[in-house]
């Protein structure tokens, strides 16, 4: 006797739909280019993402076409997500902060059909125009506006568009194997490169990455998305809302500490996610305005390490839990999250807490590896130190555009990050390969040395790079911020006394009043390296 279970596909549209129908009246807060806040609803949403996808068949995009995204977090770009790859084309996020030649060049690349903006980008897109070759429409995410008609003639308006259609659109049948979107890696250590996303490896994401000891956001949770929309798909965050019927905040172009303040305490925002630049912004914010952040349980931080002294200054003051997390573009992107076992629960404080500092453990779907560089698998000790190499339900195989898989031999995709990795699965990222310091032929991590140099109270931000030197290869230099005037650069070198060994210790340390980031949020080590990488050969 043979039995059969019904075969449902894994789409983003079965996302929206739920979200849509058992979490109608749940709202969706929306900070404008304009600054207004704007609430909706799931339900609203899902109307607007169905007489979205109406209006792209209309305008003749054919599934598997993209369409491109040049904007913040709002409320339109998340019918965008959903109105798009809902109607089997693939949603194409662009970080605006690229180069003019870059957004030619990745807009040409994805033959992108259609390329939806906000407000801020209308002149630098008008500018671009003229060399987007295969570009049938420019749509500027808002109501109709004269001083942009003017700007890019021919100019469309998504809320013309979406006014225009009825509510009969019903999504189409799709092969969960279909690609849905499409995003670039954030081109720290090269030019970006594209990862194409799947229904499928997008849903098992949301239900992968969404498990208890993941990120567990429910529909109890109201949920900020300070992570943009174009870095990695603001890590799944929109899909995984629409999967649980979280309330979602969308906080718009300003990340500032104070604006996220506000919009913290005016919606009772419980979870946020976002790189550890923000949550520095944060911190700062809520000394400055008092403000206790009442209804914030806990934050997600990931994209580039987390600062150690952060995690007591958001539990201590604040109740605010940090939730490390690792992960990458090419992988959806969670490769781990930081959460204890039962074994954990009568560990002191203290020992929690450094247990904490790693990036954590796989969540089911995804297996870890380290490897030397002969590519033999080096064991999980929590000491050896080796390139971290990953594989799973919705990780990379081969990048938009390239002919050749990105994968090892045995499947494994090599993510360029060194790690280590214990018996219990916990993973700490000790540098990027590309970043690690070779002094005389030994690795030092600037990771550690820029988590120790942001331990000193007059220290608000600062990165490690390997410069040049005559004896030794490469030597590490500290750039720094100062938070506080008073601080010496002896003051700075002192405080990593007896936390490295001495010859760790950087030879020099650069203050700076700011630090080159990328589009997000992360500082742009080959930019420091152009500026400061000889700095030792020239003394
Ligand atoms: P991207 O795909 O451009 O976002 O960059 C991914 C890279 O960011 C990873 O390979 C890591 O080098 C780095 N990264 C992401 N999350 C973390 C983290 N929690 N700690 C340290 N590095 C991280």
């Amino acid at each position: 006797m043979l039995g059969k279970m019904m075969h449902k596909p894994l789409t983003i549209s079965s996302l929206i739909e739920h979200a849509g129908r058992y979490h109608g009246a749940t709202t969706v807060t929306s900070v404008e280019t304009s600054g207004e806040v704007v609430h909706s609803s799931w339900g609203e949403v899902e109307r607007n993402a169905r007489k979205l996808a109406a209006a792209l068949e209309r305008l003749g995009v054919a599934q598997g076409e993209r369409c491109g995204t040049i904007a913040w977090n709002n409320q339109r770009h998340l019918e965008i997500y959903f109105g798009v790859a809902g109607a089997g084309m693939i949603c194409h996020t662009i970080n605006p902060r690229l180069k003019p030649e870059q957004l030619i060049s990745l807009i040409n690349h994805a033959a992108e059909q259609v390329l939806f903006i906000d407000a801020t980008f209308v002149a630098a897109v008008g500018q671009l125009k003229p060399h987007l070759k295969t570009l049938k429409h420019i749509v500027l995410m808002g109501p109709r506006d004269a001083a942009a008609a003017e700007a890019v003639p021919g100019i469309l308006f998504y809320d013309e568009l979406v006014a225009a259609e009825g509510d009969d659109y019903s999504w189409p049948e799709l092969d969960e194997n279909m690609p849905s979107s499409l995003c670039y890696t954030s081109g720290t250590t090269g030019n970006p490169k594209g990862v194409q996303y799947t229904h499928r490896t997008t849903v098992l994401h949301s239900l992968g990455g969404n498990q208890p000891d993941g990120l567990a956001i429910s529909a109890r949770d109201t949920v900020m998305a300070v992570v943009p929309m174009f870095h990695v798909n603001a890590w799944g965050v929109p899909y995984i809302a629409a999967g649980v019927g979280a309330k979602l905040v969308l906080p718009g172009a300003k990340l500032d500490g104070e604006s996220l303040v506000k919009l913290i305490d005016g919606e009772k925002v419980t979870l946020a996610l976002g790189v550890p630049t923000i949550w520095m912004g944060l911190l700062q914010a809520l000394e400055k305005t008092g403000s206790m952040a009442e209804s914030l349980t806990r934050t997600v931080v990931g994209g580039s390490a987390l600062p150690t002294v952060m995690i007591p200054a958001f539990r201590d003051k604040y109740g605010v839990e940090l939730i490390h997390a690792w992960g990458m573009t090419e992988t959806s992107p969670l490769g781990t999250i930081n959460n204890l076992l039962q074994k954990h629960e009568d560990l002191s404080d203290t020992e929690k807490g450094s247990l904490r500092e790693g990036q954590g453990r796989p969540p089911y779907g995804v297996e870890l590896r380290l490897v030397d560089e002969a590519g033999h698998v080096l064991p999980n000790d929590g000491v050896v130190q080796g390139e971290l190499q990953i594989r799973g339900q919705w990780i990379i195989d081969t990048y938009f555009g390239h002919d050749s898989s990105a994968l090892t031999m045995d499947g494994w995709f090599d993510t360029g990050d060194v790690a280590t990795i214990d018996a219990d699965g916990y993973m700490i990222i000790r540098d990027r390969s590309k970043d690690i310091i070779k002094s005389g032929g030994e690795w030092i991590s600037t990771v550690e040395l820029e988590d120790i140099a942001m331990s000193h109270p007059k220290v608000a931000q600062a990165a490690a790079i390997a410069a040049q030197h005559p004896k030794w290869d490469e030597r590490p230099v500290l750039i720094a911020i100062k938070s506080d005037e008073g601080l010496t650069e002896a003051d700075l070198l002192a405080h990593f006394e007896g936390r490295v060994a001495s010859w760790q210790i950087p030879d020099k340390v650069v203050f700076v009043t700011e630090l080159p980031l990328g589009g997000t949020g992360k500082v742009l080590k080959n930019k420091l390296r152009e500026s400061f990488g000889t700095i030792l050969l020239e003394a």
